[in-house]
C-alpha cells in the first residue's frame, strides 16, 4: 500500500498525490471528514480519493443549513455512513454515494447534477438509496413485507445500495437517543424485523449484531438492562472455566503441531434474549454453554482439528454441523460441534479458516473487498462478481445436494437452511430448504393445504411435489371439493404439513384408505395389474410384512406408514426400472452410498429412506443404523446386481494403525497400488505417542478385492492393525 503521509495535511512540497486540495480545508467540517479520509488512504488510489473529496465538498455545502436532531451539523451523519462503508473496504463510488445519500432527498441538489459531477454509477446508487427512504406506512405488517421485497429487488440490481442503506441504518440506530420515544421504537422495531435479517441474509454478522443489540436496547430498554447485568455477572463467574478449557484446547493443538487462533466466544444479549423467548429456556441454561472458536489456515486442518476436538471431549450425538461442505444460504461456512467438557459442561466449538471467519463477519462485503484486494482495479467487474454471488446465494440450496452424502459420513442431523418465498401479495415466508408448494400452502393456512390442487410459481404452473427456491412468488390454487393426497407425504418437508396431512388421512374411513392405497400401489406397479398377481404371491408378501389381509396393507400405504415401492417390489420382483444399477431393489428411487460405512459388493446392505434425499445404502452392520429412525417403512431390503458391479469400482473406508516412521506412508500407498487399488482420500490422526491412525478411502471391486488390499497393507512393516470403517 502506498505511503500516504499527506492524507489529512496539506502537501508540504506539492508532490504528494494523497494530499487534499486546498479548498477542502476551507470547510469548517473538515475535521469530521479527516478520519474517514485517512481510512480511505489505506486502500483507495489518490485519484479515487480526489473524487471522494469532491463528493464531501458537495454534500457539505448542500447540507450546510441542516442540523441533526442532536443539534450537531448534519454532515456528521453522511460522513459516519461513508465511514462504515469504508470500513468494509467498498469502492470509491460506494463511499461517494454514502456521502451524498441524503442530498437528493433533503437538499436542492438534483439527480442530473450528481450524474454530471460524479458519473452515472454514483447517481444510480444515490437514487437507489433514496427510493428505499420513501416507504409508505399505512399498514405496518404490509409495509414491512413490502420493504423486504423492495430491499431484495434492489439488492439483485446493485448490492451496494443495500450496503449503504444498512450503513445508514446502523448510524441512525447509534444516534437514536435524540429522537421521540414513539419514533425511536418504530425505527428499532423495523431494524429488528427488516434490516437485521437482511444483514444476516448477506452474511454481514458485524452489522447484523450491532443492529440487533441497538434495536433491542431501544425497543425493550428494561429487559436489555436486566439481561446485560446478568450476563456481566455470569461472565465473571465463568472466567476460570473458560480459561481452563481454552488452555486445554490450545495445548492439544500445540502438541499436534497445528498453528491456530483459539478464542472464547461471548453470546450477545439479543441472541440470548431470543433463545429464551423462542425455546423457553432459562437464562442459566443458555449461559451454561461454553463457546469457542478455532481459526485455522486451511480447510483440511479444520477437519483434522475437528477430529482432535472429538478426541479431547466427548461429542454430543447429533451435535455436529458441517457448514463447510454445505454452506448456509448466506454463504456462512464453518464446522460446528457440541461437546461434553470437563465435569459435564456443555461446549460448543466453531472451526473455520481465516477467510471463512472474515466472510462470517463481513459477508458479501468481505467477498467484495477480497476480490479487489488483488491487483484488479475497482471496477464494474467487481460489481458483477457480487451480483453473481447474490445469485449463487439463491441457487445455493439446490447445489448443496451433492455434498449431502458427506453429511452422512459424520452422522449429523444438519438443519437445512431456509428458503424464503413470497405470496402474490408480497408477504414473505420462511420455509426449510426442499419445501414444496404443499408445505407453503399449509404454512399459510390448513384449509389452503387441504384444498390445494395446484400452484403457480412466478406465474407458471408448478408441480406440487417440486421443491421451491428462494425468491419465488407462489400462488396456491384450490378447489373446495379437493382433499389431501397421501402421496404428498413423500414430498413435504415441514412437520406442519406432514402432521396435517396425516391427521386428515387418519380421519378417513377405512374404505377410502383402501381405495387410496390401491391407487398408490397400482401407480407404483407400473405395467402390472394388482389383480393379475397370484394369491400365493400376495399372501407371501402379507406374511413377510406381518399384515393380516391386503386391505390393512393398503390402509398402511395410504397412511404413509409403509413405502409403496417396498410393497410393489415384493409383489412383483423384477418389475423395477433399475437396470444398469449396482444396487437392486430400490424401485428406481435415487440412492447414494452412506459415507459412514461405505458398503461394497459382498457386504450385506440395507437402504435407509432418508428424509428428502432419496435412499442411503448402508452396510447392515453399520453402527449408525442403530441411531436412525426405526419407524416402519423407513428401511428397504436391497441387494447387489453382481453382473453390474463386476465392471465397477466402489469406495471403501479403511483405518490403519501404524507405528510412525520415515517413509511408512509411501510404502502404504505402494502396497495399495500393488493390490490393484487406488487411494481416493487419506488423512491421519494421532492415536497416542507412538501410534498414527491413517484414515483411507480406497477404490475396490468387491470384498475379495478389499481383502487383498488389507493383506498387502498388513505386510508393510510397523503396520499394527487394519480394519474397515464402520
Ligand atoms: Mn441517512
Amino acid at each position: 500500500m502506498t505511503e500516504a503521509a499527506g492524507c489529512t495535511t496539506p502537501a508540504s512540497d506539492g508532490n504528494d498525490p494523497y494530499a487534499p486540495a486546498a479548498d477542502i480545508f476551507a470547510s469548517a467540517n473538515f475535521r469530521y471528514y479527516a478520519r474517514l479520509r485517512e481510512l480511505l488512504c489505506s486502500y483507495l488510489t489518490a485519484d479515487n480519493i480526489n473524487s471522494v473529496d469532491q463528493a464531501f465538498l458537495l454534500a457539505d455545502t448542500a447540507h450546510a443549513a441542516q442540523k441533526r436532531a442532536s443539534g450537531e451539523p448534519y454532515i456528521i451523519h453522511p460522513i459516519a455512513v461513508a465511514t462504515i462503508i469504508a470500513q468494509m473496504h467498498l469502492d470509491a463510488e460506494s463511499v461517494m454515494a454514502a456521502l451524498l445519500h441524503d442530498v437528493v432527498e433533503d437538499t436542492a441538489v438534483g439527480d442530473e447534477e450528481l450524474e454530471r459531477r460524479f458519473g452515472y454509477q454514483v447517481r444510480e446508487l444515490v437514487e437507489g438509496v433514496t427510493k428505499l427512504e420513501k416507504l409508505a406506512y399505512h399498514d405496518y405488517r404490509e409495509a414491512q413485507a413490502e420493504n423486504l421485497r423492495k430491499m431484495i429487488l434492489a439488492m439483485t440490481k446493485d448490492i451496494r445500495v443495500i450496503l449503504i442503506k444498512l450503513a445508514d441504518r446502523t448510524h441512525n440506530m447509534r444516534t437514536l437517543g435524540a429522537l421521540r420515544t414513539d419514533k425511536r421504537k418504530r425505527i428499532a422495531q423495523e431494524t429488528l424485523e427488516v434490516f437485521a435479517p437482511i444483514a444476516n441474509r448477506l452474511g454481514i454478522a458485524d452489522i447484523k449484531t450491532e443492529l440487533e443489540e441497538l434495536g433491542m436496547a431501544a425497543l425493550y430498554p428494561m429487559r436489555y438492562r436486566v439481561l446485560k447485568a446478568a450476563v456481566t455477572t455470569a461472565r465473571s463467574n465463568r472466567k476460570e472455566v473458560v480459561n481452563n478449557i481454552l488452555e486445554t484446547i490450545k495445548e492439544k493443538l500445540k502438541s499436534a503441531g497445528i498453528a491456530a487462533k483459539v478464542i472464547g466466544r461471548e453470546k450477545r444479549i439479543y441472541s440470548i434474549y431470543r433463545k429464551m423467548v423462542r425455546n423457553e429456556l432459562q437464562f442459566r441454561e443458555i449461559m451454561d454453554v461454553y463457546a469457542f472458536r478455532i481459526i485455522l489456515a486451511d480447510v483440511d486442518t479444520c477437519y483434522r482439528v475437528l477430529g482432535q476436538m472429538h478426541n479431547l471431549f466427548k461429542p454430543r450425538p447429533g451435535g455436529f454441523k458441517d457448514y463447510i461442505a454445505i454452506p448456509k444460504i448466506n454463504g456462512y461456512q464453518s464446522l460446528h460441534t457440541s461437546l461434553i467438557g470437563p465435569h459435564g459442561v456443555p461446549i460448543e466449538i466453531q472451526i473455520r479458516t481465516q477467510l471463512m471467519d472474515q466472510m462470517a463477519a463481513r459477508g458479501i462485503a468481505a467477498h467484495w473487498s477480497y476480490k479487489e484486494s488483488g491487483s484488479e482495479p475497482v471496477s464494474s467487474a467487481s460489481q458483477k462478481n457480487a451480483q453473481q454471488w447474490i445469485k449463487s446465494l439463491i441457487d445455493l440450496q439446490s447445489s448443496a445436494g451433492s455434498s449431502l452424502e458427506f453429511v452422512e459420513d459424520v452422522k449429523t442431523d444438519l438443519f437445512p437452511d431456509n428458503i424464503f418465498v413470497f405470496t402474490p401479495e408480497g408477504k414473505i415466508y420462511d420455509l426449510p430448504a426442499g419445501a414444496t408448494p404443499v408445505d407453503f400452502a399449509y404454512a399459510l393456512h390448513s384449509d389452503l393445504g387441504h384444498h390445494c390442487i395446484g400452484a403457480r410459481v412466478d406465474h407458471h404452473m408448478f408441480p406440487l411435489s417440486r421443491p421451491l427456491e428462494s425468491g419465488q412468488s407462489v400462488e396456491i390454487l384450490t378447489s373446495p371439493s379437493a382433499v389431501p393426497n397421501a402421496i404428498w407425504l413423500s414430498s413435504v418437508v415441514t412437520s406442519r404439513a406432514r402432521s396435517k396431512i396425516r391427521q386428515y388421512l387418519k380421519g378417513l374411513r377405512i374404505q377410502e384408505c383402501v381405495m387410496i392405497g390401491r391407487r398408490l400401489l397400482q401407480n407404483t406397479l407400473r405395467g402390472i395389474h394388482l389383480e393379475d398377481i397370484s394369491a400365493e404371491q400376495v399372501d407371501r408378501v402379507l406374511h413377510e410384512l406381518n399384515k393380516e389381509d391386503l386391505n390393512s396393507l393398503l390402509v398402511d400405504i395410504a397412511l404413509g406408514n409403509i413405502l409403496t415401492v417396498q410393497v410393489a417390489r415384493l409383489l412383483a420382483p423384477g418389475n423395477t426400472q433399475e437396470t444398469g444399477q449396482p444396487v437392486t431393489g430400490t424401485g428406481g428411487v435415487p440412492y447414494t452410498f452412506a459415507m459412514c460405512c461405505l458398503p461394497i459388493p459382498g457386504d450385506e446392505i440395507i437402504a435407509h429412506v432418508a428424509q428428502g434425499r432419496g435412499l442411503v445404502i448402508h452396510n447392515k452392520n453399520c453402527r449408525n443404523l442403530k441411531e436412525l429412525d426405526k419407524t416402519a417403512g423407513r428401511f428397504l431390503e436391497v441387494g447387489w446386481d453382481l453382473a453390474v458391479t463386476s465392471t465397477q469400482e466402489f469406495k471403501s473406508g479403511l483405518i490403519v494403525e501404524l507405528e510412525n516412521r520415515q517413509g511408512i506412508v509411501s510404502e502404504l500407498s505402494n502396497a495399495i497400488d500393488i493390490a490393484g487399488s487406488r487411494i481416493e482420500s487419506i488423512n491421519s490422526d494421532v492415536k497416542d505417542d507412538t501410534t498414527l491412525l491413517i484414515n483411507l478411502v480406497v477404490s475396490v471391486h468387491d470384498r475379495q478385492h478389499l481383502a487383498r488390499v488389507e493383506r498387502r497393507v498388513k505386510s508393510v512393516p510397523n503396520v499394527r492393525r487394519i480394519y474397515r470403517r464402520r
